[in-house]
């Protein structure tokens, strides 16, 4: 879609082929706010990622075919299939943005109803709406099977395990954070060894790589093992003579990020209307330095940032004012926070890539950051004028909401219980889109180790 909008918006003809009933790719089946920056859409929703990338097509002209299989290319010619009909078409040039493919893994009983990959449950829960169980387990702890795993437990269900082989759990902290902080076990050195049941799935017997085996109760496995790129049309197109005229970006080259996959589309896109002549060089240049600049952020190592400020702030601030603690250590080429503070009040002195910091005294307590930021890695503190207590204002996505006067216990950033909270207040406004900020009252010198809420059993 990225190569599309930059190529129809420069005057070329485009046609945007997909098998699906809907444009958007992965993003349509994500219900979470992204990372990144404003240039990759950060802050927002998946699916209204998707939406608004549609928008851009229809308003650039884009012609949108679906469901449309792309089935061969013949040099610069492909042949589709469209409700039943075969078309030929004939291309000056020609992106291929065909995604992954999962990995699976196999055990015995993997084939009984219930076990799937992790995009076919997203497909089932975040597109049809239909939740294949309410116990779930997840293999793999990578960003997909936390991501996952977040999701299974907003559509209401319970993950009893996530399942990493490795040594150490393979995504982003802030993701596994969020499920810790719901009491998800993540079993490392473990994998699934066998699945049990008379007909449906009904345990799995795990197995741990040091030995010793333990039985998980579950109606649903979701495989999250990795993925390989779909490249059966670029391997198609290998070898033609004019091979250049045919661009391979997203998925379809190397399995990276949604935001990734949009640099190298608009640049698939302007490399055409260059080629076309309706992009000048000097444009096209400036255009691909900038990208090359974006593409590095988002390719940072992986790690620890040395100048991260998260868990500096160990004390709440002044009675009567709330300001935000962010526990934001990694290298994520991403912004929100600093995006959405109307105050200016957070910020990445050397690019996305850096930590963002606080400048405590311009902020205003607005709680914009805390809502917006993807890793609900901010909460809010404000010390009472009145007594020793706090007000801690927590991120919060989970149905039902908390209600008013509950005791709940707060939680640590991974997860363990620090004491209990009583709950006061809940703030959902149109700008928090979806998450709402729930504060409660914790004694003040506990505040700051609080993370989360979590209803014990
Ligand atoms: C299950 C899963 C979950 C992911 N979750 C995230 C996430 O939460 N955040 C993130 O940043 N990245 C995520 N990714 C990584 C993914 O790289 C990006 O999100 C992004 O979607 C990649 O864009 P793309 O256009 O390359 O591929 P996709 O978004 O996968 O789009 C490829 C499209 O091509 C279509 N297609 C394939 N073959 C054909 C054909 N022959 N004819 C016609 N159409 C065809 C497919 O149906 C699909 O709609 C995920 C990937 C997977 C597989
Ligand atoms: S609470 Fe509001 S003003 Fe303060 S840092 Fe966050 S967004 Fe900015
Ligand atoms: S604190 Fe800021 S940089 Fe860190 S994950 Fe949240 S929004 Fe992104």
């Amino acid at each position: 879609m990225a190569a599309a909008i930059e190529a129809a918006r420069r005057g070329l003809s485009v046609l945007l082929a997909d098998e699906q009933t809907a444009p958007g790719g992965q993003l349509r089946k994500q219900i979470h706010k992204f990372f990144g920056s404003r240039r990759h859409y950060a802050g927002i929703r998946g699916f209204r990622i998707a939406e608004s990338l549609e928008a851009e097509c229809d308003a650039a002209n884009v012609e949108m075919l679906f469901p449309a299989t792309v089935f061969s290319l013949d040099g610069r010619t492909a042949g589709l299939v469209h409700r039943g009909r075969t078309l030929i078409v004939e291309a000056a040039d020609i992106v291929i943005a065909t995604g992954a493919r999962e990995k699976p893994v196999c055990f015995p009983g993997w084939t009984k109803p219930g076990i799937m990959t992790v995009g076919a449950l997203q497909t089932l829960m975040n597109v049809h709406r239909v939740l294949p169980g309410r116990k779930c387990v997840v293999i793999g702890s990578g960003n997909a099977g936390l991501v996952a795993a977040h999701q299974l437990l907003l559509a209401g269900a319970s993950v009893e395990a996530v399942v990493e082989a490795g040594a150490a759990i393979g995504g982003y902290a802030v993701h596994a954070n969020k499920i810790l902080r719901e009491g998800v076990p993540i079993h490392l050195g473990c994998t699934i060894a066998e699945a049990t049941g008379g007909g449906p799935l009904e345990k799995v017997r795990i197995s741990r790589s040091g030995g010793g085996d333990f039985f998980v109760e579950t109606e649903c496995v979701a495989i999250a093992a990795g993925f390989r790129p779909n490249d059966d049309l670029r391997r198609f197109a290998r070898g033609e003579a004019d091979e250049p005229r045919i661009g391979v970006v997203g998925d379809a080259d190397r399995v990276e990020e949604a935001s990734i996959a949009l640099e190298q589309g608009r640049l698939a896109g302007m490399r055409s209307a260059l080629r076309s002549g309706r992009l000048d060089q000097a444009e096209f240049d400036r255009e691909q330095e900038a990208a090359e600049r974006a593409l590095a952020a988002l390719r940072l190592p992986r790690g620890d940032h040395p100048a991260a400020q998260a868990g500096r702030i160990a004390a709440p601030a002044a009675a009567g004012k709330r300001i935000p603690v962010i526990r934001c250590r990694e290298r994520i080429a991403c912004d929100p926070c600093v995006g959405k503070c109307p105050a200016g009040a957070i910020v990445k002195t050397d690019g996305p890539g850096s930590p963002p910091r606080l400048e405590a005294e311009r902020c205003t307590g607005c709680g914009l950051c805390a809502a917006s930021c993807p890793g609900q890695a901010i909460t809010l503190v404000g010390a009472s004028a009145a007594d020793k207590s706090a007000a801690v204002t927590v991120p919060f996505e989970r149905c039902p909401l908390p209600e008013l006067g509950q005791t709940w216990t707060g939680v640590s950033e991974t997860g363990a219980p620090v004491c209990g909270v009583l709950v006061e207040r809940i703030e959902e406004r149109a700008a928090y889109d979806g998450t709402a900020l729930v504060t409660v009252r914790a004694p003040r010198e506990r505040a700051a180790e609080i993370a989360g809420i979590r209803r014990m059993a």
